[in-house]
């Protein structure tokens, strides 16, 4: 029996997770086609238990562009034997993934990515995304910020961390890290992100000295 067979069934349960691999295996090859990705380095994963303890998660070393829905590990945080199996996720997004979905209810999806631009602007002293056009404007104090990173995640505690710095927000920006996107669905983040391709150039604005907007009625 193929994996795909063993996958694919008429039960409502099974079929609503096939369908949560397929919506999450979709992401990976959008996030490629929109070269958002960093080939095999970064995480999608998407909560299928009410506690939100098991998640589907990208396998280590797949190209995002390659990733099929009988790909995705099927994961549950509290399997402290998950890091000895033959096909163990990477390390940094067990620890991270895996503790905020069991600490955030409201982050059944997760989106993480290290695009350029998003990057280069969490490199900075204050990797804060200004409200200097339109497009930014909209996630004004919508972006929680970290500034506690120190090294490649590899403990439970640090995804603990991770998971209260984004508290109720939906996008954070981890600094010198990327960013992530959490929706309650995987289609959910989407209309929401901030769109690296686009907003990139405004996020490599602070490099450079900021030229404020005037409100109208102002001089
Ligand atoms: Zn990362």
């Amino acid at each position: 029996m193929s994996n795909l067979t063993k996958l694919k069934s008429d039960n409502a349960e099974d079929a609503q997770l096939w369908q949560m691999r397929v919506d999450l295996a979709a992401a990976f090859r959008l996030a490629a086609a929109m070269n958002w990705h960093e080939s095999v380095g970064n995480h999608f994963s998407l909560a299928v238990s009410p506690d939100g303890k098991k998640f589907l998660m990208n396998p280590r070393w797949k190209h995002f562009s390659l990733i099929k829905a009988s790909d995705l590990l099927f994961l549950d945080s509290d399997n402290s034997e998950t890091m000895k199996r033959p096909n163990a996720p990477d390390p940094s997004a067990w620890c991270i993934h895996g503790r905020i979905h069991a600490n955030v209810a409201h982050a059944r999806c997760l989106l993480h990515l290290h695009p350029p631009y998003a990057t280069a602007l969490a490199a900075l002293a204050d990797p804060d995304l200004k409200p200097v056009d339109q497009n930014t404007a909209r996630f004004y104090n919508r972006i929680a910020v970290d500034l506690g990173f120190d090294g490649i995640a590899d403990d439970r505690a640090e995804g603990d961390r991770l998971a209260r710095v984004l508290g109720n927000k939906s996008r954070m920006m981890m600094g010198n890290h990327g960013i992530l996107v959490a929706g309650a669905t995987v289609a959910e983040p989407a209309p929401r992100w901030p769109r690296p391709s686009r907003i990139s150039i405004s996020w490599s604005a602070p490099a450079r000295p900021w030229c404020w907007p005037i409100p109208r009625g102002r001089s």
